[in-house]
């Protein structure tokens, strides 16, 4: 079993600049991640697809090259398409590479998982022809496919760089359908003073905004009463603007409303999680470097709350400054003096976000969808089912595995989880936090018994106690 100094999960901004400080500190480092590449979701695929048609995903994009070249150091293996699914004390990783399963032991651990977008359970969501647009966006960055004639729906800046995005690749959406009010612009207001100071991200809204409109795509804001229509597939978006129903029809409709940190990895080891009302979601505990209550485990990036990648990225070095320190590789001095410039360009990174999360809200009918909407997409269990669930006494997520099988499809409640709580806790009269979330077990990612068994004895002993 190979042992090295740091386990990174996760080659996103955050697992990319962790691996390469902690590389020039002198800490061995494996990386894994699913992905066939580095880059995470914002920089997927970065090295080919900015060659490719950077034209089109734009410079925040094609940067993203500068921090997979980090991961070119002598210290860094980089495990590519390497399916993390347990996680034990250790810290101890196993992974499935190449069809064989493997395992990875070190010193330390920093999850870098990431954030999922938040699901949208409207009606018609299950359709074929409807995705979330951060999946048309994953088409055209990894295989230059671009949907055509779509329409974008929900909220958030992504939609704005999906939508300009796609406008360059010369298939703009048929419309961009938004569910923010002017109410929640007026209440972001309050965090003015953190915008002004994240004005570039102001700056690149503003600029997306217009080449939208000199695109002609057009905008419909405060869409309320959202279903996409169609028996066996999309064929329209149907919503109400400004007190007129409309109906746009169309074969793809790209939902989006937001991202969320995937909780998974860390929820599978027990790291305690509370609930974030500003961002709707739960995060992990960690500290301003990253560590967790358990102290050889570290989270960075926007599995430890929404940040952005740039923000993803500090908070990456930030953890690998303290893990290197832990390890004997700086003094608590040196880490502090080298921590200090990012701290304060990530205050800086963040400042904008919590005007961001208040002006564009997720979209409300969506957290507390109809009876007959499906929220747990691979069981097929209804928004009804679990208020049904709740009257029979449902207090938590956990238990609706054993009254209906919620979450526990292949993806582990990873989609529905968010949706489930919100379900019992309004059910109940309870807070999310009061409520829980699904216990996580491994495996955190299918994983064939054949992969287990190709897995070495050695491999294998801990498991099997
Ligand atoms: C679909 C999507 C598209 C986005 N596009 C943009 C964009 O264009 N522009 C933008 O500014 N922001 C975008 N974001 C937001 C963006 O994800 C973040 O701000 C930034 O990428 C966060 O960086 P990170 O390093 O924390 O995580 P990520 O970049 O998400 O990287 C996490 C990595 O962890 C890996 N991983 C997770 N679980 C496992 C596991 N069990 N085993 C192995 N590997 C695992 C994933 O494959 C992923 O590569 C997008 C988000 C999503 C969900």
């Amino acid at each position: 079993m190979r042992e090295v100094d740091l386990i990174i999960i996760g080659a996103g901004p955050a697992g990319m600049s962790a691996a390469g400080r902690a590389a020039e500190c002198g800490l061995s480092v494996v990386i894994l991640d699913e992905q066939p590449v580095a880059g995470g979701q914002i920089y997927r695929d970065v090295d080919r697809a900015s060659a490719l048609r950077g034209d089109i995903l734009g410079k925040d994009f094609t940067e993203g090259q500068k921090l997979t070249q980090r991961l070119d150091h002598k210290n860094i293996t980089h495990l590519k398409g390497a399916v993390v699914w347990q996680i034990e004390d250790g810290p101890r990783v196993s992974y499935t590479h190449a069809g064989q399963g493997g395992t990875v032991c070190a010193k330390r651990l920093l999850l870098a998982t990431g954030a999922l977008e938040r699901p949208m359970p409207i009606p018609g969501w299950t359709l074929p022809g409807v995705m979330t647009a951060g999946a048309a966006q994953i088409l055209l960055k990894q295989s230059g496919i671009a949907c055509k004639g779509a329409v974008l729906v929900g909220s958030g800046p992504l939609l704005y760089l999906i939508g300009s995005q796609m406008v360059r690749a010369g298939v703009p959406p048929l419309a961009l359908v938004e569910t923010q009010t002017r109410h929640d612009f007026i209440g972001s207001l309050r965090h003015l003073g953190g915008a002004l100071r994240g004005w570039r991200y102001l700056l690149k809204g503003a600029a997306m905004l217009w080449h939208l409109r000199r695109a002609r795509v057009p905008r419909y804001v405060a869409a309320s009463s959202l279903a996409i229509e169609g028996k066996e597939a999309a064929q329209a978006v149907a919503f109400t603007s400004k007190g007129k129903s409309r109906r746009i029809a169309c074969e793809t409709v790209l939902l989006h409303h937001g991202v969320v940190p995937n909780t998974q990895t860390a929820r599978s080891i027990d790291i305690p999680h509370q609930w974030d009302e500003e961002q709707a979601c739960f995060v992990p505990q960690c500290d301003e470097w990253g560590r967790t209550p358990k102290t050889d485990v570290f989270i960075a990036g926007d599995g430890a709350g929404i940040g952005g990648a740039k923000a993803a990225a500090l908070a990456g070095e930030i953890a690998a400054l303290d893990i290197a320190c832990d390890l004997g590789q700086l003094t608590s001095a040196d880490r502090d003096a080298a921590a200090r410039p990012l701290r304060a360009r990530l205050i800086n990174e963040r400042a904008a976000r919590p005007f961001i999360d208040s002006a564009y809200p997720p979209y409300a009918a969506a957290l507390a969808p109809q009876d007959a909407t499906i929220v747990c997409r691979c069981e097929e269990v209804t928004a009804g089912d679990i208020r049904r669930m709740a009257g029979l006494g449902c207090t938590g997520p956990n238990q609706t595995k054993a009254f209906g099988r919620a979450g526990m499809g292949p993806c582990q409640g990873r989609y529905c989880g968010l949706t489930v709580t919100r379900l019992l806790a309004d059910a109940n009269g309870v807070s999310p936090d009061e409520t829980g979330h699904y216990r996580i077990r491994p495996p955190i990612k299918p994983v064939t018994l054949g992969e287990i068994a190709a897995m070495t004895p050695q491999e294998t002993k801990a498991d099997s106690k």
